[in-house]
């Protein structure tokens, strides 16, 4: 009988250890199959969020576009920039010298015969581009270097 007990209360520590192992994002993350993107997401959309690809400079409609508001993940709607933090980089993707804490993560991405650093989203991990370090250097000094197609432009609402 203490035998069992000892069982009964070894086997609950343990399954409390194992949740509280849980990543506390798991609740928000937003995980899809690729058929279900497809469905969601136009063409360019997913190929530049779910494949990694990038927009021809120029051709998106953020890389000259200084309204106040925000920008959200075009996948999932995570907040990701504020349109303080955007700068004009002249290199014909949309550039911003941060990133709302905690709303993207990185990865080392060595394709192309570069070493890159990636930026994807937090919640979805839809790819946005990359962060180089030729930012601005009265900010960050860093260049947030993001596709159009990958975030929406949400405008701070006129009081
Ligand atoms: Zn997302």
């Amino acid at each position: 009988m203490r035998n069992l007990a000892v069982i009964l209360v070894i086997s609950i520590v343990y399954s409390c250890t194992v949740q509280n192992k849980k990543p506390t994002t798991m609740n928000t993350a937003v995980k899809k199959t690729e058929a279900e993107w497809k469905a969601q997401l136009s063409e360019m959309e997913y190929e530049v969020l779910r494949n990694k690809g990038t927009e021809r400079p120029f051709t998106g409609v953020y890389h000259d576009h200084f309204e106040t508001g925000k920008y959200v993940c075009a996948g999932c709607g995570n907040d990701l920039f504020t349109s303080d933090t955007k700068f004009d980089s002249h290199c014909g993707w949309p550039s911003f010298d941060e990133a709302i804490k905690g709303s993207v993560i990185y990865k080392k991405d060595t394709s192309y015969g570069m070493e890159r650093i990636e930026v994807m989203c937090a919640k979805c991990e839809g790819h946005l581009g990359h962060v180089f370090e030729d930012g601005p250097a009265e900010t960050t000094g860093q260049r947030y270097c993001t596709n159009s197609v990958s975030i929406k432009f949400v405008p701070t609402a006129k009081k």
